[in-house]
């Protein structure tokens, strides 16, 4: 069957169907540490291509596994069963951009950064940051529902989607919505697709919603020589009436592998460092940084501020450069990003370090803070991987009671499955697949992916 549908695609997508041994295997994995050789890839350069795939593979139930740079951290666009790859990096294009409306139209594999620098001339601003906004795609981030440092006061992904263009199995194209700013006719099919992890459709074009570019921005790198209380300051500038655009918190053990990779930012007295930035029209930032600079002079810890573009970049340069450097807390990794109502971050944190005391097991709980989204990674070494696995489940355990959540913006793929199930009412699930089975009634989109 396999040979009568490679043939079919070639005819359809003369010299743009990989089948060599090489592309293969470059399509085989994400930034997960999951594998998966695929059938075959495809790179069509039009939505009409997408959509007489999409026909034909529904004809022959054959898996279609969506990607876009494949950054995902989850496996959501590794092949794990096998199935063709639909990449969709040729679809790159800005469709239309309205600077009066302040809205783009594009295809899914335009890069995010693309995005940003496109609207940036025009003096508008696309907020969602993920840190792989260097290489990841709209389409992407829209299907794993990204989010980034500035979450904190610009939302992520999802607050930025209009309305989408989406193709199903069999071929039907559908849009999910009005692209009207405001609208209240249909049915809102467009959050569905915001997460779905090409679960249930593959989305051709985005309509995105567009704000001014702030005008200046302060940043403010905190030092403290305890990390619970530096989480309690973010709640304070809250308190403040202050929404900071972004509140990255680096804890002691993130640190520690700083301090064993020498960062030059990093001091030995420091057990935990604050990133945070508030931006908007210069008038109020100013206003918003002498009060925060107030508030860190009675709150009794080290910081310097800066906004100057450099310089600030080289502040944000510690956070950035923290995933390589956390490689040498241990050679196996768990990882996971969970996400709680801010009101329990300190709760949690020290739930946390409860189980890494005395476990010779490292736990990082960096990341977007102001949101509630801990980067939870587990370190350790061969044969510790039962006791890092009932860490794992303990922690996920812990943020489900605190109504959190397991993906706070990585989405689910394979890697959380299980961890899903339990947050999932068996109701709910059931609702899920009847949702899946409605868009797709076959299962050739990303089986395996999302729903345990
Ligand atoms: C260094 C690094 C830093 C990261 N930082 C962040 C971060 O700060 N915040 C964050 O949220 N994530 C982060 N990620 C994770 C990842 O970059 C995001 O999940 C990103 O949105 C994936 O985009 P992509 O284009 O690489 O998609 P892929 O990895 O190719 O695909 C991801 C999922 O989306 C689906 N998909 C892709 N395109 C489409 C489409 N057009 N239609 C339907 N489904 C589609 C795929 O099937 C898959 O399920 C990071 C990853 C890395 C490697």
């Amino acid at each position: 069957m396999l040979d009568r549908v490679l043939k079919e695609l070639e005819k359809l997508l003369p010299g743009k169907v990989l089948t060599k041994e090489d592309a293969l295997l470059a399509y085989s994995f994400d930034a997960s540490s999951l594998r998966g050789r695929p059938w075959a890839v495809l790179l069509p350069d039009t939505k009409e291509e997408v959509l007489e795939v999409l026909k034909l593979a529904n004809r022959y139930k054959c898996p279609i596994i969506t990607r876009g740079s494949g950054t995902s951290t989850t496996g959501s666009s590794v092949p794990l069963g096998g199935g063709i790859v639909l990449s969709l990096t040729r679809l790159n294009r800005i469709l239309d951009f309205n600077e009066e409306e302040r809205v783009v139209h594009c295809e899914p594999g335009v890069i995010t950064g693309d995005l940003k620098r496109f609207v940036e001339k025009y003096n508008l601003f696309y907020p969602p940051d993920p840190s792989s906004y260097a290489f990841s795609t709209i389409g992407g981030n829209i299907a794993t529902g990204a989010g980034g440092p500035r979450g904190l006061k610009y939302g992520t992904t999802k607050d930025y989607v209009l309305a989408l263009e989406v193709g199903l199995p069999g071929g039907r194209l559908i849009r999910t919505g009005p692209k009207t700013l405001k609208k209240s006719s249909h049915y809102n099919l467009t959050p569905l697709f915001i997460g779905s992890e090409g679960t249930l459709g593959v989305i051709l074009s985005a309509w995105l919603r567009l704000i001014p570019l702030p005008e200046k921005r302060v940043l403010f790198l905190v030092r403290s020589k305890d990390e619970a209380k530096l989480l309690g300051f973010i709640n304070q500038v809250l308190r403040m009436g202050i929404t900071p655009s972004s509140a990255e918190f680096i804890d002691q053990t993130s640190l520690l592998a700083l301090k064993l990779s020498n960062h030059p930012l990093v001091r030995t007295e420091d057990k935990a460092l604050l990133l945070l930035e508030v931006d908007g029209k210069a008038c109020c930032v100013e206003k918003e940084a002498q009060a925060i600079e107030k508030a860190l002079g009675e709150f009794g810890v080290s910081f310097e501020f800066s906004s100057d573009a450099s310089e600030m970049e080289s502040l944000w340069e510690v956070r950035r450069s923290l995933s390589p450097s956390l490689r040498i807390l241990g050679s196996k990794k768990l990882s996971d990003d969970l996400t709680i109502p801010r009101r329990y971050n300190v709760e949690f944190l020290s739930y946390l370090r409860s189980h890494e005391e005395g476990s010779g097991i490292h736990i990082t709980a960096f990341g977007h803070v102001g949101d509630g989204n801990f980067h939870v990674n587990i370190y350790f070494e061969e044969g510790d991987e039962e006791k890092a696995r009932n860490i794992r489940e303990s922690l996920i355990k812990k943020v489900l009671e605190l109504s959190g959540t397991v993906s706070g913006e990585h989405g689910i793929g394979f890697t959380k499955k299980v961890y899903f199930a339990m947050e999932l009412s068996e109701e709910e699930l059931n609702l899920m697949r009847s949702l899946k089975a409605l868009f797709d009634p076959s299962g050739i989109l990303n089986p395996g992916v999302k729903i345990p």
